[in-house]
């Protein structure tokens, strides 16, 4: 049984693609948990689950001891061997705490997960993204954390059928509570999800120089700001909404224009797999160049009014 859990919806069906290809490759089956009410525990069929477990009674807010006492019930009960956890910040705390609880091999942020010779055999990205690691489990129970957009969900099947059963686990009592959640208050940017991303970096002399790159993501419909570190951690130009990198947000989107970013490798591995890269910079030598599909050695400041008065010509 490979079994499957995210925090996040979207994720969760992207990890349901890769569960359900493992396990039809070992003639095995799908179950994905779900803690809470479990409204979407059908939908979660028609991509790919043959089973969704609804943990009801569980606690309120995240708590990975919690949550992990819910999965390892789940685990026992299917009596799962592969177990697919979303790389959110919640997830990769559960699957690690999991991974102890069960004495499992664990790895995080597995950007390539596949079974060679019927083996589970993962793929990440080490040394900021310079280098790919190879791994394989001593375990009997394999525990993997899968990044969002590693994988494509499978096209919804609204014929699929499968069963979808509510359990209580047993949850223990921990030495810390979660005493309230605060929801944060975001300026509704979400980068992680743009098809189009303009970023700023520090070469940008001013804050108000920003209007200037906002024209050129305006004048490219669908866009979203992205930024370097320095514009949100030191500069505080923009929230940590915007912040792209290894630090920031992990990026994919389909265009993602560089203006005024050195390409760092810390800023690279959070908008590598971006399908088109552009870059601007007016240092022919700068790294971002090597990362780029197209290059405009150039100051930003002569290039992108220009980009903004051939696009509104269009
Ligand atoms: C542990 C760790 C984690 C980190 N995480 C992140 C992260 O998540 N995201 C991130 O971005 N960074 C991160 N960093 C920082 C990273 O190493 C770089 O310092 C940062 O990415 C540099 O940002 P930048 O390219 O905007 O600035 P700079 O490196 O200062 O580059 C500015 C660039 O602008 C160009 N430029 C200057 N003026 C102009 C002009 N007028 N026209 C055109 N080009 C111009 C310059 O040639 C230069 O290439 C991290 C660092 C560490 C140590």
């Amino acid at each position: 049984m490979v079994l499957v859990y995210s925090d996040n919806e979207k994720l969760m069906k992207e990890l349901l693609a890769k569960a359900r290809e493992l396990a039809d490759g070992l003639g095995k089956k799908v179950t994905a948990v779900v803690v809470g009410s479990g409204e979407a525990a059908d939908e979660l069929i028609r991509y790919g689950a043959d089973r969704v477990i609804v943990a009801e009674g569980g606690p309120g807010a995240f708590k990975a001891e919690e949550y992990a006492d819910i999965l390892t019930g789940a685990i026992e009960e299917t009596g799962s061997r592969i177990v697919l956890i979303g790389s959110t910040k919640s997830g990769k705390e559960l699957a690690s705490r999991l991974g102890g609880k069960l004495g499992a091999g664990c790895m995080i942020d597995c950007n390539r997960v596949f079974l060679d010779s019927g083996e589970l055999t993962v793929e990440r990205g080490v040394y900021s993204g310079n280098a790919v690691s190879v791994e394989r489990f001593n375990s009997d129970i394999k525990i993997a954390t899968v990044p969002g957009k590693a994988f494509d969900p499978l096209e919804k099947d609204d014929g699929r059928s499968g069963e979808v059963e509510r359990k209580t686990y047993q949850i223990g009592e921990y030495a810390s509570v979660v005493a309230r959640v605060q929801e944060m208050v975001s300026q509704g940017v979400n980068v992680e999800d743009a098809e189009i991303i303009v970023s700023a970096g520090r070469g940008l002399k001013n804050r108000e120089d920003l209007k200037m790159i906002e024209e050129l993501a305006e004048a490219i419909k669908g866009y979203t700001l992205g930024c370097s570190r320095p514009i949100a951690a030191d500069l505080k130009w923009l929230p940590e909404d915007n912040w792209i990198g290894l630090s920031g947000h992990k990026v994919k989107p389909k265009l993602y224009i560089a203006c005024g970013i050195s390409g760092q490798i810390q800023h690279i591995a959070g908008m590598r797999d971006s399908s088109i890269i552009v870059a601007i910079n007016k240092d022919a030598d700068a790294p971002i160049f090597k990362s780029a599909d197209y290059g405009i050695v150039g100051d930003i400041y002569k290039v992108v009014p220009r980009l903004i008065e051939e696009l509104k010509n269009q």
